[in-house]
């Protein structure tokens, strides 16, 4: 077979998921050529809002199956970074804590209670630190620092020869001819670009405030309330607005965060607040990681899309990654088979 030039590949998308898809690329496919084309970037991004903890919420319409897997993999693969020398860097490390319930989940083990390290039911002393609740999970899971992380993997996917490029993208019809393949990582974006009405903000507030003595994470089994420790900061939560498009946060839904969270932990009463931040989760029933070929006038365009992670990018991403890398390492034959026939 006649060799090609290098495959063209257009990521759109420079948040979270664009950048760990282009990075991974880069790592398993050098016959790629890969540009992430983006409005924003780091620290402007959903993934700079967020605690970046790796607790799944799961998808309703995508099957556990697929999304153990995907935890697994992207747990795997953060857990090697944080047991390297570039942990620091990455800001990457091991966190343990509790996510409690005021009553018992339907599911005592989560599908995912294997991939997390030391996962056990409370005993009754344990229990004890939160009177208020009856049931509890203790476990020591992997949190992700987005200021770090982000800057990290573009480092990476530069040092791999990756390029970056800041703009728009209007219609993704104006990629055609200069790539090969469009690999849309783009988030809420898909909702314009794509038509995809299914995709919808749920909107996020935290408030980061200075408290080092906090070294455990302590989560509300119900997801609204949720205290991570950072490097330098402690992230409190939360809310969930549906459809709600201000990334402006709102001076009532800080006051409410931090009501529940000294609830939750008392000594939160003397930490003092940093900055309060909002943001929005690309949210949609199902992930959506697939092969995709749109046609105008007799032209063939391949997408890969790769988006819809709401609330929990950070608990997929790498394994989402993986799977769109190799949706499009299946394509290359094909490409490279056109190209031929191009030169004949
Ligand atoms: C408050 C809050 C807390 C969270 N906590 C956690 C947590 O603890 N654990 C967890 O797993 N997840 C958490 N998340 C979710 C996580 O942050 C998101 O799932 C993740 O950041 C989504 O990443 P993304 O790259 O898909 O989207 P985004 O970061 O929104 O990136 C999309 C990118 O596409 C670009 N773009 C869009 N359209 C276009 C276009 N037409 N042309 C060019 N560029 C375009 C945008 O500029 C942007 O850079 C939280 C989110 C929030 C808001």
């Amino acid at each position: 077979m006649m060799s090609m030039e290098r495959i063209r590949v257009a990521v759109i998308g420079g948040g979270l998921v664009g950048l760990s898809t282009a990075l991974c690329i880069t790592e398993s496919l050098p016959q790629c050529s890969v540009t992430v084309i983006s409005e924003s970037w780091s620290p402007y991004t959903t993934g700079d809002v967020a605690a970046g903890c790796l607790i799944p919420h799961t998808y309703p319409d995508t099957s556990l199956q697929q999304q153990k897997e995907w935890f697994k993999e992207t747990f795997d693969y953060l857990f090697k970074i944080a047991n390297s020398s570039e942990a620091g860097e990455a800001g990457i490390y091991l966190l343990s804590g509790w996510q409690i319930f005021k009553s018992a989940p339907k599911e005592t083990y989560p599908f995912w209670w294997q991939t997390v390290l030391g996962f056990h039911v409370m005993n009754e002393v344990e229990l004890a630190k939160f009177p208020s609740y009856t049931f509890g999970q203790a476990f020591t899971t992997i949190k992700c620092q987005a200021s770090r992380y982000l800057p990290w993997m573009e480092k990476r996917f530069k040092g791999n020869g990756g390029y970056l490029e800041t703009r728009k993208v209007n219609n993704v019809w104006d990629l055609y001819g200069t790539y090969n393949v469009v690999v849309n990582c783009s988030g809420l974006g898909s909702r314009d670009l794509f038509h995809d009405q299914s995709i919808y903000p749920v909107k996020g507030q935290v408030v980061e405030v200075n408290a080092p003595w906090i070294k455990h994470f302590i989560r509300d089994g119900d997801g609204n309330t949720y205290i991570y420790p950072g490097i330098s900061h402690v992230t409190l939560g939360g809310t969930r607005q549906k459809d709600d498009w201000s990334c402006l946060p709102n001076a009532q839904a800080s006051k409410g965060i931090l009501d529940r969270c000294c609830q939750l932990e008392p000594s939160l009463h003397d930490a003092s607040v940093i900055q309060e931040k909002a943001g929005l989760r690309p949210t949609r029933s199902s992930l959506r990681v697939e092969k995709d070929i749109l046609i105008k006038d007799e032209k063939q365009l391949l997408v890969i899309h790769n988006y819809g992670h709401g609330g929990g990018g950070f608990s997929f991403h790498w394994g989402t990654a993986k799977t769109a890398t190799k949706i499009l390492q299946e394509l290359i034959p094909s490409l490279q088979n056109a190209y031929a026939k191009s030169k004949l």
